[in-house]
């Protein structure tokens, strides 16, 4: 099979889109990958390995493995830190993109971090894991408040080598593609909405702050004053199987991320104690049953979801639950809460199906691979958690088997 004179568009480079452009590339297809963040590897980069004495399955390698060998693939080309901006044609598609130049100078920064802790908005400074294909400290215009309103400019302010500039320059751009691999993923749920004071209290963070708490730090940290915490609140579910927020879904992941988060913590702060707020534990994996045995050993695990979150003047803070088992309202207090937070559709699958012609099924994702409610318009395909909530090692064979009719489409067209 030729392949040497196609080319193809991916959009998003998460662990879905570098699987597919890694895999499209051994096909000998010319890969275009569009990521619209200065960073490659999306969610799953930013995750932990959570081994203690053994590997835990948690996947978070696979994608620094997608990575690097995406990068390496001289048949991959990256544009990262671009939005396509339309898509016209039917095939070849004509696509029109938009490069924003990186916000932080990388021969300036030095990586001292005080952009870090200036910035008000967690995640929207990010520290990359790939410096050889991008800035290594990366600003995200879609959370920096400088971009919403112009209102926060503190880290271009505190930095001692003047090297982020927030008025950097955008530059536009065209390609053809003869087909399309859509690989743009999910959000996270924002839980500021939730009565349990995320945004407003330092000590309550979601599942994604964890991560990156815990890879700056190694062990959990109060974000209120530094002090590593020993009591910690793992609360399941936020933003997921809740009909009022119209996200019925389960986030299928959440339950086996955070129990081996959990036993992460307890692996490196052997007094933590931990409680585990959740509806019902998904389990996965032939081998969840015997890891999960023994997570419950050490672990509190409540079968309650908490009503309220507040905050003492020490800045611990007090979950208040019903108890099923005594019927009665009940108040625990911890240093940190962890709120597991679900994977809801990402932001702008609505103006992709647009750009596409395509539409987004009833939950807001996009329709999965040979969707017959849905069919894709001829030559588009897509994968990964763009379709709908899935761990690493489902993205990666949702896309793997995407991939495989794509060549069959290349190859017949
Ligand atoms: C807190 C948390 C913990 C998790 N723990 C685990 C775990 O332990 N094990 C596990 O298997 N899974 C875990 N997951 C799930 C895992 O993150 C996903 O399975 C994985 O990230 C899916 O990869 P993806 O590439 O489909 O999506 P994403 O990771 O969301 O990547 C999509 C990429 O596309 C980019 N993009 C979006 N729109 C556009 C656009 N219009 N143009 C260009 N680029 C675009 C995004 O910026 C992003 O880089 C966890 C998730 C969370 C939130």
């Amino acid at each position: 099979m030729n392949l040497d004179h196609t080319h193809v568009a991916v959009i998003g480079a998460g662990v879905a889109g570098l699987t597919a452009a890694d895999a499209l590339a051994g096909w000998g297809v010319r890969v275009s990958l569009f990521e619209k963040t200065p960073f490659l590897g999306g969610h799953a980069i930013q995750l932990n390995c959570k081994a203690t004495e053994t590997c835990v399955k948690c996947g978070a390698c696979v994608a620094e493995d997608k990575l690097r060998r995406t990068t390496r693939h001289p048949n991959v080309e990256i544009h990262a830190g671009t939005q396509i901006e339309a898509i016209s044609g039917r095939p070849p598609y004509q696509i029109a993109y938009r490069t924003h130049s990186p916000l932080v100078n990388a021969d300036q920064c030095d990586g001292c971090g005080i952009c870090f802790q200036k910035c008000p908005v967690p995640g929207a400074i990010m520290q990359g894991r790939a410096p050889r294909v991008g800035p290594y400290v990366a600003i995200r215009r879609d959370l920096c408040r400088y971009f919403d309103n112009a209102a926060c400019s503190l880290c271009r302010d505190a930095c001692p080598q003047g090297a982020i500039s927030l008025s950097a320059r955008a530059q536009a751009g065209t390609m053809q593609a003869d087909a399309i691999f859509l690989a743009t993923g999910f959000s996270p749920y924002n839980p500021s909405d939730k009565p349990y004071g995320y945004g407003q209290f330092p000590n309550v963070i979601t599942s994604l702050d964890a991560e990156r708490l815990m890879r700056e730090h190694a062990v959990m940290k109060r974000p209120s004053d530094g002090g590593t915490a020993g009591r910690i609140a793992f609360v399941q579910c936020v933003g997921s199987r809740d009909a009022q927020l119209g996200h019925p879904w389960c986030s299928k992941i959440c339950c086996g991320s955070s129990l081996r988060m959990a036993r992460l913590i307890q692996s490196r702060q052997k007094d933590a104690q931990i409680t585990f707020f959740y509806i019902d534990v998904q389990t996965f994996g032939n081998d969840f049953q015997s890891f999960y045995r023994s997570a419950r050993e050490d672990i509190k695990m409540i079968r309650a979801i908490p009503g309220d979150i507040l905050r003492t003047g020490t800045d611990e803070l007090e979950v208040v639950y019903f108890d099923p088992e005594s019927s009665a309202s009940r108040e625990l207090v911890f240093d940190i809460v962890v709120l597991s937070v679900g994977l809801i559709p990402a932001g702008d699958n609505g103006r992709m199906a647009r750009i596409l012609d395509w539409t987004a099924d009833e939950s807001g994702f996009m329709p999965p691979h040979g969707s017959s409610r849905q069919p894709a318009p001829a030559g588009i395909f897509s994968g990964g958690a763009a379709t709908g909530p899935m761990s690493i090692a489902e993205s990666v064979s949702s896309v793997e088997k995407a991939v495989f009719d794509m060549v069959r489409y290349l190859t017949a067209s």
